[in-house]
């Protein structure tokens, strides 16, 4: 049975929570590949309303078996809050499994993320200081703790102590903060160890028997195309590759088996942190835009940040699309739109007098301003329609010309943030 994948488009908050959600009531298994707990998805269903950030977003459902897959970072005291969180209000305890390959978000991750942006002052980031950067960073130097390395008392102390030489460098000479210990560090580790032993397994062997007995399984990306480190918007983006094409390392399946790749575009732009982003809009324009958007504005379900407001992108989220490998596009949040007489759009770019379709290098990409067409307004709520030739002309128009710009089938449009506002093409 093919896997599908549901990934971003544009810079993340494009909805992939919700669609997930609606996808996963026929999935067996929905796994997270990428990323950590830096970013929500927000879902609203019979249970409430939740933001999930570690957690698969098929955890609603008793038939999923959700699993956070090696390439997820694991922020242990963040996962066990979720959980418990989600239990505590009502939501049947999930099937859940942790790679005992996935690694550790570590004490040391948070402390590096929270003084370099303070040591940046005004060129800083805008992480979200969940450790992220630093732990990925710590990956790739090969000196990161991996999910089994908490049962191997040893080797996890001797992994930590060889770090922490560099660390400690850091921590008294670039950025004048106390030094961390050993003792501080490994026996907590251990005890969370216990805490989530229960969840950790191969998960690896668990999905190439349930590719063998053709399960149907959801790999769910976190953030957007224009996140990602190689082609998104550098030194901007994440820490780890947000595209479809990450999938099969982060969740551990071949390559082959991913077949449909469903890229969440929004129907307007957001963007949260710093970097560019060149349709954006400000002030009024941008705050009527914002209270109006998402299910309650467009804040930042982690840190509850007020989001960059712009037109949607046409030359961002037609490249969006095509490094994702779109197979399909679920266009999200049409509703919000349905309060303008007419919706810009940016349908190209200009740099330096010049006019592009092509979504450029970042160092271009300071340069560029939008280019801005209007379709005419719908003006009226459409969040109660389920049939796409129900929706006003002028809707109907709407997703036409992004279909045409996008150059991909949009296959749902998301009417409003609720499970059942949604409108599946023919
Ligand atoms: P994700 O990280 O891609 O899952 O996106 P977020 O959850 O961060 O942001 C999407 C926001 O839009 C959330 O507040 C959702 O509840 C909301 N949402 C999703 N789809 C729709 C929609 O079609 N219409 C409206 N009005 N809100 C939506």
């Amino acid at each position: 049975m093919p896997v599908s994948a549901i990934v971003g488009a544009n810079w993340g908050d494009e909805g992939k929570g919700k669609m997930t959600d609606v996808l996963a009531r026929h999935s067996d298994f929905v796994i997270r590949y990428q990323g950590g707990n830096n970013a929500g998805h927000t879902i609203i269903n019979d249970y409430g309303k939740f933001a999930l950030h570690l957690l698969p977003s098929g955890v609603f459902y008793p038939h999923t078996t959700n699993i956070l897959g090696p390439g997820v970072a694991l922020n242990i005291p963040s996962f066990l809050g979720e959980l418990d969180d989600l239990i505590a209000r009502g939501v049947p305890k999930p099937s859940l499994y942790i790679s005992e390959r996935a690694q550790v978000v570590l004490p040391y991750h948070l402390l590096l993320d929270e003084y370099e942006e303070e040591r940046l002052g005004d060129r800083k980031y805008g992480s979200t200081k969940s450790g992220i950067a630093p732990f990925y960073s710590d990956k790739y130097l090969k000196i990161g703790v991996q999910v089994a390395d908490l049962f191997h008392e040893g080797r996890l102390r001797d992994r930590i102590e060889r770090a922490l030489t560099v660390k400690n460098l850091l921590f008294e000479h670039l950025y004048q903060k106390p030094v961390m210990s050993l003792e501080q560090i490994a026996p907590a580790l251990m005890e969370a160890g216990d805490q989530i032993a229960q969840y950790v397994c191969d998960t690896s062997s668990l999905l190439h028997n349930a590719l063998k007995e053709e399960k149907k399984i959801l790999v769910e990306g976190q953030l957007g195309a224009l996140r990602d480190p190689d082609h998104g918007i550098y030194p901007y983006p994440t820490s780890s590759s947000t595209l479809a094409g990450f999938a099969s390392i982060g969740a551990g399946i071949p390559p082959h088996s991913i077949t449909q790749v469903v890229a969440v575009a929004k129907a307007y732009s957001s963007c949260v942190g710093a970097g560019p982003f060149v349709s954006e809009i400000f002030d009024r324009e941008a705050e009527e835009l914002r209270e109006r958007g998402g299910d309650a504005g467009e804040y930042g379900a982690t840190t509850g940040r007020p989001r960059r407001m712009g037109w949607f992108d046409a030359v961002a989220t037609r490249y969006g699309c095509r490094m994702q490998g779109a197979t399909a596009v679920a266009l999200t949040l049409l509703d919000v739109l349905g309060y303008l007489d007419e919706i810009p759009v940016c349908t190209a770019y200009e740099i330096d007098g010049e006019k592009t379709h092509k979504f450029p290098v970042p160092a271009l990409l300071d340069r560029a301003t939008p280019v801005l067409e209007k379709l005419p307004g719908w003006r009226r709520d459409i969040s109660s329609i389920r049939r796409f030739s129900d929706l006003p002309a002028n809707a109907q128009n709407y997703v036409k010309h992004i279909e045409d710009w996008l150059e991909v089938p949009v296959k749902w449009v998301s009417v409003g943030p609720r499970r059942e506002d949604i409108i599946e093409l023919p």
